[in-house]
């Protein structure tokens, strides 16, 4: 039975000087009333011992505005302002449920700026979106339609730090879910291979281009040479920037392609929880790499497999997937990291990562 999704389509936009210019400020803005209801609940939450609700800082926004000190807060649109608000609840909300860290104060240069309108703030009509506070429509560059008929629900606008605008419309989508296919797969992720599948395949890590490598040291090494504070650094700045966005951009890209054909060709994949994952694997900078490339495969197989009537099952917390051998369920006490390949006392070869793949889906089915 198809069901409705809320789905995000994300586009690149090329805004008027004006239309810049008045983004920019509500990103200011954003920024700043983000940062001020986190210092008072920060300050709550010290003195008093106390949780400030939305509320609480929805009000403190409305008696700032009315300030002679921040009434400039008037002049973008405030639902952008309230949204960052009810954002910082949820991440609270995360926190004190244990599922997130500490959220933390966003500053100019290293948080991506971006601001969010739900309907009230803009115009959707004829394909023509319109932005409160805003003449004419955003210049989108629609590089795929939206879904025929589709109303958007919230947009955020956003700009990269390479400078690129971005518009992620949300709107309700029907999807079908795929026939029934008939195979199961585990996936072991990894450093060395993004993944290794129960079936032996190993999907390579996303790759980077040699150009793109040799683009991104020749401009790193500019960069290095910039005097602080000048114009060319921040030119300098701006092309490292632009590599690293392609890069990220590619992989993307791959990750979809690979996550679409694992949810088109298996009935039911297992996975194993990935903060378990990070602790067993040893850090290093590679790890850094792959850590943001699985927490991204992770939740494209999630959101898919959730969208085609697949089943994604996690396998739980230390689950020893190396150890085990997967023939003949004997737990080896001793597996080194360098160990690839090993043989069980019941004569079975295996391969490391394709043995814990084969475990992790073992374990998930048997903890259906
Ligand atoms: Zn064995």
């Amino acid at each position: 039975m198809a069901q409705i999704v809320k789905r995000a389509y994300k586009y690149r936009f090329y805004p008027t000087p004006e239309q810049a210019e008045e983004l920019a400020r509500t990103f200011g803005c954003v920024r700043l009333v983000y940062n001020k209801a986190l210092e008072e609940r920060t300050r709550a939450y010290r003195l008093e011992g106390r949780k400030l609700s939305y509320a609480e800082s929805s009000a403190a926004l409305t008696a700032w505005k009315r300030t002679e000190e921040l009434s400039f807060l008037n002049e973008v649109s405030c639902v952008p302002l309230q949204q960052a608000l009810r954002h910082q609840q949820m991440a609270f909300s995360n926190f004190f449920a244990r599922r997130a860290g500490h959220p933390v104060f966003k500053s100019r240069k290293k948080s991506r700026s971006s601001a969010e309108y739900t309907r009230s703030a803009f115009r959707w009509r004829e394909g023509n979106l319109t932005l409160a506070k805003m003449d004419g429509p955003l210049d989108i560059v629609w590089s795929r339609p939206l879904p025929e008929g589709a109303k958007p629900s919230t947009v955020t606008v956003s700009r990269d730090a390479a400078g690129r605008w971005f518009v992620s419309i949300l709107v309700e989508e029907k999807i079908a879910p795929l026939s029934p296919a008939g195979s199961m797969i585990g996936v072991d992720v990894g450093i060395s291979a993004l993944a290794t599948l129960s079936t032996g395949e190993r999907l390579a890590n996303p790759r980077y281009e040699a150009s793109d490598r040799r683009k991104l040291a020749r401009a790193q090494r500019a960069l290095a040479r910039k005097s602080p504070g000048s114009g060319n650094r921040a030119r300098a700045k701006l092309a490292v920037a632009r590599i690293y966005a392609r890069i990220a951009d590619r992989r993307r890209d791959y990750l979809h392609k690979v996550t679409t054909r694992l949810v088109r060709e298996n009935q039911v994949i297992a996975v194993e929880d990935l903060t378990v994952a990070n602790m067993v694997k040893n850090r290093s900078l590679a790890r850094a790499i792959s850590d943001a490339s699985w927490r991204e495969l992770r939740s494209m197989l999630a959101y898919k497999a959730s969208w085609y009537g697949r089943e994604l099952l996690v396998v739980d917390r230390w689950f020893p997937s190396s150890k085990l051998c997967s023939a003949c369920g004997v737990l080896t006490a001793l597996m080194p990291l360098d160990v690839r390949e090993w043989s069980c006392g019941c004569g079975a070869a295996h391969d490391r990562d394709v043995n814990a793949a084969k475990n992790i889906l073992a374990a998930g089915l048997a903890e259906r």
